[in-house]
């Protein structure tokens, strides 16, 4: 069983983003849509589970990785917010 610790945190990074006053819509429809467009433009990084949550805790402090993802994040963001998929 692996899984994509870049998701993990890009999470994180999602709530950050947030709670720092997003204006955007935060539904869960747009915040997966968001995650998406992020992943595809950032590199997997897999881990097994295990080995992950100790992963996950010290790659949340690294700030070259949260840079990244916060870009990516904030892009995706405003390509969401501009084309709005539901009611
Ligand atoms: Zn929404």
């Amino acid at each position: 069983m692996v899984f994509n610790v870049m998701e993990e945190i890009a999470k994180h990074s999602l709530q950050d983003i947030f709670e720092s006053g997003y204006s955007g819509c935060q539904c869960e429809i747009c915040q997966n849509d968001i995650l998406a467009i992020a992943l595809n433009r950032l590199p997997p990084q897999y881990s097994s589970r295990q080995a992950g949550e100790a992963y996950i805790k010290a790659r949340l402090f690294a700030d070259q990785w949260k840079v990244d993802i916060i870009r990516e994040l904030t892009k995706a963001a405003e390509i969401v917010s501009a084309s709005k998929r539901h009611g």
